[in-house]
């Protein structure tokens, strides 16, 4: 559950393990469900965005990321259990992946640098199913929804920067069969190196 708020903003004050438990769990549930990281851009953007104020209130799940939250945390006189930023999530993600046999669907950054980071991360996690790739410069959402549902991936990371990449996920988890799709900015970039 989200019990806490900082900027308005609900969030989940979790250890990282726990955070990644609920990304892979199977869950009874239907719909495909959201989670986002929430850093310093990300609050600043949705102070003069309504849109993904609105996105970010909607999630099912936000993380906070970051030093810079921290210490505003801390001004509002709460202590983060964990610093759950995408980065070092990815590792201890891809583990539980394999442990639970979860496939992941990489969607975003530019042509070439999805697909490097799933060769990437396959090496670095053998038995890791990486169910497709596609890069974040499309215009049909629905082509690519398809894409998504025919790869049969469980877990959507979805990196087309921010807001972009949390509104697309907000207007197209009702139609994702995935269990849960993660808004991951420039993650593929870091781990296509
Ligand atoms: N990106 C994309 N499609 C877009 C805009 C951005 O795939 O229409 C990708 C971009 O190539 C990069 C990532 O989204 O891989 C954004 O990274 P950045 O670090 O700028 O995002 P932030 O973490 O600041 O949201």
């Amino acid at each position: 559950p989200q019990h806490s708020t900082l900027f308005g903003i609900p969030f989940s004050n979790t250890q990282m393990q726990n955070a990644v438990d609920w990304v892979v769990q199977s869950g009874e549930q239907q719909a495909c469900r959201s989670a986002y990281y929430i850093n310093v851009n990300s609050v600043n953007l949705s102070a003069g965005n309504a849109q993904l104020y609105r996105v970010l209130q909607a999630s099912d799940r936000n993380f906070i990321d970051g030093s810079g939250m921290r210490i505003a945390a801390r001004q509002a006189g709460l202590s983060l259990a964990d610093n759950n930023n995408g980065t070092d999530m990815l590792p201890v993600l891809c583990r539980a992946a394999v442990t639970h046999q979860r496939s992941l669907f990489l969607l975003g950054a530019q042509r070439g640098v999805a697909c490097q980071a799933a060769d990437n991360l396959r090496h670095a996690y053998p038995g890791l199913l990486i169910a497709g790739v596609q890069h974040g410069y499309f215009d049909d959402d629905q082509a690519v929804v398809d894409q998504i549902n025919q790869s049969g991936a469980d877990i959507v990371l979805v990196a087309l920067g921010s807001p972009r990449q949390e509104i697309w996920i907000d207007s197209n988890k009702h139609k994702l069969h995935a269990q849960c799709a993660l808004a991951v900015g420039g993650l593929f970039d870091f781990f296509s190196g």
